[in-house]
């Protein structure tokens, strides 16, 4: 999907509505709007990237604010203070949107 039909880029953009929890200069983090956990936020780079396999050495800032971003989420409500980071890459594997994300998932008990 183009950048111009993208979701997160029309979120992030501010021409689509969403839930957000924090926004910094890299990345955004919104409220999955079908949570699949209590806690469900997706961290989202401002920059549109397909997935993993798409980064370069010029992307290591949204690499690494996206995990940043983790550590901030889980120490800002005891009930995050565990939690499961997961990106999906590829349809295979269940990706839905094309521009990479993190899904923070937190607040209940995960077996797998
Ligand atoms: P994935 O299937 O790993 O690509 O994850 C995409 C996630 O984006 C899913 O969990 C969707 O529920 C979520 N999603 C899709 N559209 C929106 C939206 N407009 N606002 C918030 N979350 C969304
Ligand atoms: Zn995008």
């Amino acid at each position: 999907m183009s950048e111009e039909n993208c979701v997160f880029c029309k979120i992030i953009n501010k021409e689509l509505p969403a839930h957000f929890i924090a926004e910094n200069e890299n990345v955004i983090v919104i409220k999955d709007i079908t949570p699949k956990a209590p806690v469900h936020f997706l961290i989202i780079p401002k920059k549109h990237i397909v997935d993993v396999s798409q980064l370069t050495p010029q992307d290591r800032d949204y690499a690494a604010d996206i995990v940043m971003m983790a550590q901030q989420l889980s120490e800002a409500d005891s009930k995050q203070k565990s939690f499961r980071l997961v990106s999906n890459n590829g349809a295979l594997v269940g990706q839905s949107v094309f521009h990479i994300h993190f899904h923070f998932l937190a607040g209940t008990t995960m077996a797998f």
